[in-house]
C-alpha cells in the first residue's frame, strides 16, 4: 500500500525547538519539511539572545575602559569614539552566518525547507501559499513575539525586535517593564551612553526571582546610571519630532527619545489555523500540550516558547530531543523541569538555579540560608563601586543544596557548574569540601561557612 502522506514530520517554525527537531528526526530516518515565514534560527539567533550578548559585551567596553584607569591605561580625553552603525552592522553579518549555518544544517539532515507562511488547514496537512503538503505528525514551534500594552499612542513603542535594527542610538530611552528583557536592554543602552529610565509596574524587579537578587541587582544597576521607577506604569506615549512624552498613570511625564516596551511575550499563534481545529490553549494563550508534547489533536504536537514552558532556548532544544526520540527513536523520556539554571544579561549580570527562598522555605519547611557580598578583587584597583552578591539556600533535613544565586561578572559562567552539582545531588557538605580556585570570586560558592538565616 502506498503511503498516504508526503512527510512523516511537518515542523513549522525554524527556531532552535523547530530545527533540532527536524534535524534530530530526520537524522532517525523520518521524512521530514519544516516551514518558515520570517528567519533560519528563530528569536534566538535573529532577534534574542545572540545578538543581545553581542550588544553585553559591547555595552561593556566602555566601563572596562574607565576601569583601565587604575591599572595604569588611559584614554585621552576626546579620544573614545563609538559608532552604533559599526555594531550593528558587525552584529548583523554574524547573523547571516549564523543563518546560513541553520541553512546548512537543515540540508545535511535532508530537511526540506519550506519558505513561507504555514496554515495547518488539517490535523495532518499543511498549507503554504497555495501549496497543500500532507504529513503523518505536525509540530507547531512557532515561537513567541512581543506583546505592547494597549496604551494610547501604542504605535510609537518599540520593542527588542526593534532594538536590533535601530537605524541611530538616542540620548534617552524609557524602558518599560521589569523582566528579563527590560532589565538586559536598560543596561545595554545604559552601558552605551544612554540615559535610562526603568519604568515598572511591581515594586520589584524580576518576578520569579529571589528577594534578595531582586533588591541587590537593582541597587547595582542604579550605581550605573539606570534610573529605576518602581511601583509606575505607563499611560500614554505621544511624539513630536524625535522626541517621546511618555505619561504615567500618576500624572507625571517624561521626555525620552525613545520608549521600549519589555512586556512580556506571547504565543504567535495568529493566522496559523489552529482555532479551526478545536486546538485546546492554555488559559494564557498558550498551547495545551501532554508530558509528549501532544495537543488535543493528536496527530499535532507542539512545543518550545508556543507551549507556556520557560521562554528559554535550551528548554526549546531539550524538548525537541525528548520529542525526537519519542517519536522516532527508541524513548519514552518526559521532559524535566527542576533546577534549569538561567542568566539574566543584565549588569550586573544574574546567574541562578533551583528554589528562591521563599519556594524552598514553602517546599522544605526548615531551609539554612549561606549569604555573602563582597567587592570583586579586580575592583579593588580600578575603584569601582561595585559588589557582588552569592546566595545558597539548603534543605536543612538533608543537607541538600536546592537553591543557588548569584548577582556579579560572569554569574552565568559559574551557575552552569553548580547547575550540574545540584542535578547531581549534592549536599552543602560536598560544596563545603570541594576545593576552591583561588583567586577567583566563584571559590567563595565552596567557603561559605557562616549561617547568614535560617
Ligand atoms: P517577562 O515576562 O520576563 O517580563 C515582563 C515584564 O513586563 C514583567 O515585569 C511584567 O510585570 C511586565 N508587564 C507585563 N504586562 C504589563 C502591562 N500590561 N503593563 C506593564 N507592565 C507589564 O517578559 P520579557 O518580555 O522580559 O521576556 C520574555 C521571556 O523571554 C522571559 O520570561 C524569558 O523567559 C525570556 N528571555 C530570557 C532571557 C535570558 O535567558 N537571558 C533574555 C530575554 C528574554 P509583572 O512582573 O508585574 O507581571
Amino acid at each position: 500500500m502506498s503511503d498516504p502522506f508526503q512527510y512523516d514530520l511537518i515542523v513549522i517554525g525554524a527556531g532552535s525547538g523547530g530545527v533540532r527537531l527536524a534535524r534530530t528526526a530526520a537524522a532517525r530516518g523520518a521524512r521530514v519539511a519544516i516551514v518558515e515565514s520570517r528567519y533560519l534560527g528563530g528569536t534566538c539567533v535573529n532577534v534574542g539572545c545572540v545578538p543581545k550578548k553581542l550588544f553585553v559585551y559591547a555595552s561593556h567596553v566602555r566601563e572596562e575602559l574607565e576601569d583601565a584607569g587604575g591599572y595604569g591605561f588611559s584614554v585621552p580625553d576626546g579620544a573614545l569614539c563609538f559608532d552604533w552603525g559599526t555594531l550593528v552592522a558587525n552584529k548583523d553579518r554574524e547573523i547571516e552566518r549564523l543563518n546560513g549555518i541553520y541553512g546548512r544544517l537543515l540540508d545535511n539532515a535532508g530537511v526540506t525547507l519550506i519558505n513561507g507562511t504555514a496554515r495547518v488547514t488539517g490535523p495532518q496537512q499543511v498549507t503554504v501559499g497555495d501549496q497543500h503538503y500532507s504529513a503523518e505528525r505536525i509540530a507547531v514551534a512557532v515561537g513567541g513575539w512581543p506583546v505592547i500594552p494597549d496604551v494610547s499612542g501604542s504605535e510609537h513603542v518599540l520593542t527588542s525586535n526593534d532594538m536590533f535594527y535601530l537605524k541611530q542610538l538616542p540620548a534617552s530611552a524609557v524602558v518599560w517593564g521589569g523582566g528579563y528583557i527590560a532589565v538586559e536592554f536598560a543596561s545595554i543602552l545604559a552601558g552605551l551612553g544612554v540615559n535610562v529610565r526603568l519604568i515598572h509596574r511591581g515594586d520589584r524587579l524580576l518576578r520569579g526571582f529571589d528577594d534578595d537578587v531582586r533588591d541587590f541587582v537593582a541597587d547595582e544597576m542604579r550605581k550605573k546610571g539606570v534610573e529605576i521607577s518602581l511601583g509606575h506604569n505607563i499611560q500614554a506615549v505621544t511624539r513630536t519630532g524625535d522626541l517621546y512624552t511618555v505619561t504615567l498613570e500618576n500624572g507625571e511625564s517624561e521626555e525620552a527619545g525613545m520608549l521600549m516596551a519589555a512586556t512580556g511575550r506571547k504565543p504567535l499563534l495568529a493566522g496559523l489555523g489552529l482555532d479551526a481545529l478545536d486546538l485546546t490553549l492554555n488559559e494564557d494563550g498558550s498551547v495545551k500540550v501532554n508530558d509528549q508534547f501532544q495537543t488535543s489533536v493528536p496527530s499535532i504536537y507542539a512545543l518550545g516558547d508556543v507551549i507556556g514552558t520557560p521562554q528559554l532556548t535550551p528548554i526549546a532544544i531539550a524538548q525537541a530531543m525528548v520529542l525526537s526520540r519519542n517519536l522516532f527513536g527508541d524513548g519514552k523520556g518526559v521532559m524535566h523541569y527542576d533546577n534549569i539554571p538561567t542568566a539574566v544579561f543584565c549588569q550586573p549580570s544574574i546567574g541562578t538555579v533551583g528554589l528562591t527562598e521563599a519556594q524552598a522555605r514553602e517546599r522544605h519547611g526548615a531551609i539554612r540560608i549561606y549569604r555573602t557580598e563582597f567587592k570583586p578583587m579586580k575592583h579593588t584597583l580600578s575603584g569601582r563601586d561595585e559588589r557582588i552578591l552569592m546566595k545558597l539556600i539548603v534543605d536543612d533535613a538533608s543537607d541538600r543544596v536546592v537553591g543557588a544565586h548569584m548577582v556579579g561578572p560572569e554569574a552565568g559562567e559559574m551557575m552552569q557548574g553548580i547547575a550540574v552539582a545540584m542535578k547531581a545531588g549534592a549536599t552543602k557538605a560536598d560544596f563545603d569540601d570541594t576545593v576552591g580556585i583561588h583567586p577567583t570570586s566563584a571559590e567563595e560558592f565552596v567557603t561559605l561557612r557562616e549561617l547568614h538565616s535560617r
